[in-house]
């Protein structure tokens, strides 16, 4: 996963143009940009090449626009934001292909940066043809691509490009991909993986290709409830899928061929309120009431994952242990976070999560700082989980 070019490769680039691929889907309230960990994420590219001399000109989606030109979807809010993260003016160039975006890109000076406008507003972006990446590519003489969290995706600018023109990883990019690689592909073993979340349903590829890969798969959350239903627990009122109990014992027999031991609760935190402060009990899982829902993994369970994870020496994880977002259902995740953090911070455990609400809830543990690596991807980190292949590293490989 860690054979392709990068920054540090790249020869004289001073004078030329860069088209640099970032991740400029930023979330929005009010009008304004709410979220600048994005933009914060391509900076050390820019900054870098610049500093080689070359002009940047970056190209993203953003917001689903369908092939049309959508004003509400434009990159124009998102160069004046870029600008500030930069501390430098940011030009919009509105269009990312054609004369009048070529003569604008070939007026900027070295070392500035201009943001292309949205590569979605063109249908041929997402059917990534070749003749779009063509026509982009005539505003650059190198791609770099930044967007991890886009390359699970074979669009035009983030796959297509890097058959036209000289391919190389970005700073994020390299670092996403260097932290995957030794999380799963060259890992110190033991290997854990904690694997949370809602359903067993939209992780079946993640947990079948992980219980072949890791020595300990630690699973909670509401998924956990469809492994305890197969295995004859009674789950009472919890989130659980129970057209899914098959499949759940088909990956525990996978498991068990595969000499992976899987960690399931043993006791959990009930409630017979899906809200904030309801009130709660820690029971064993042959204990849940038939008006109970398991909300969280219990202590015993946070217990004995925390001492498998002291053995292990490197921990991949996806997915809340309970319903973090309530207290006190929040307490399984935090404190297995915690212990994780902990064991990172003593350097035997080298520690990679991703994913949406992992980021969320390892912010909210107060651990995210600690952990070796957290990735920005939700989609393209959880099809890395389940082994697929990502269009976009894969181009980056093949250049
Ligand atoms: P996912 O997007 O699949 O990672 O799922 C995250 C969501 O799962 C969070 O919103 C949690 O509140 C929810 N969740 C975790 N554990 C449970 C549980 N035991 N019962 C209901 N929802 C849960």
């Amino acid at each position: 996963m860690t054979d392709f070019m990068t920054i540090d490769d790249l020869g004289d680039i001073s004078g030329k143009r860069v088209l640099v691929r970032a991740d400029l889907n930023v979330p929005f309230k009010a009008g304004v940009v709410s979220d600048f960990t994005r933009l914060e994420a391509v900076k050390p590219t820019l900054n870098d090449l610049c500093a080689k001399g070359a002009t940047c000109l970056v190209l993203s989606h953003f917001g689903r626009p369908k092939g049309q030109r959508v004003s509400e979807m434009s990159l124009a809010p998102v160069a004046d934001a870029l600008g500030k993260v930069l501390s430098k003016p940011v030009v919009f160039i509105d269009d990312c292909k054609g004369s009048a975006a070529q003569s604008a890109a070939q007026a900027l000076n070295p070392g500035s940066v201009a943001v292309l406008e949205n590569t979605r507003f063109y249908a041929e972006e997402e059917a990534n043809d070749p003749n779009f990446a063509s026509a982009i590519a005539q505003l650059g003489d190198i791609y770099v691509n930044d967007a991890f969290s886009a390359a699970h995706r074979a669009h035009a600018s983030t796959e297509g490009l890097a058959k036209v023109l000289p391919a190389y990883a970005g700073r994020s990019m390299e670092r996403e991909l260097k932290a995957l690689s030794a999380a799963l592909e060259e890992p110190k073993r033991p290997v854990a993986a904690v694997v949370g979340g809602a359903k067993v349903s939209s992780k079946l590829d993640v947990l079948t290709n992980l219980v072949e890969k890791v020595d300990h798969l630690i699973i909670g959350g509401g998924m956990a409830n469809t492994f305890l239903a197969a295995k004859g627990v009674d789950v009472g009122k919890s989130l659980c899928e129970h057209d899914l109990t098959g499949t759940a014992l088909q990956i525990l027999g996978k498991a068990e061929a595969s000499s992976c031991t899987v960690h399931l609760p043993y006791d959990v935190v009930v409630a017979q309120a899906f809200e904030e402060n309801a009130p709660s009990q820690v029971v064993n899982v042959h204990e849940v009431g038939a008006d109970d829902m398991i909300l969280d993994v219990g202590p015993a369970a946070v217990e004995a994952c925390a001492d498998a994870l002291k053995v292990c020496r490197t921990l991949v994880w996806n997915g809340p242990m309970g319903a973090f977002e309530i207290t006190p259902f929040d307490r399984g995740t935090v404190q297995l976070a915690q212990a994780a953090a902990a064991l990172a911070a003593g350097e035997s455990l080298l520690t990679v999560a991703g994913g949406g609400d992992t980021v969320a809830a390892l912010n909210h543990a107060g651990v995210a700082s600690q952990f070796n690596h957290i990735s920005t991807a939700g989609g393209a980190f959880l099809e890395w989980m389940e082994g697929k292949t990502l269009p976009g590293v894969a181009a980056l490989q093949a250049a």
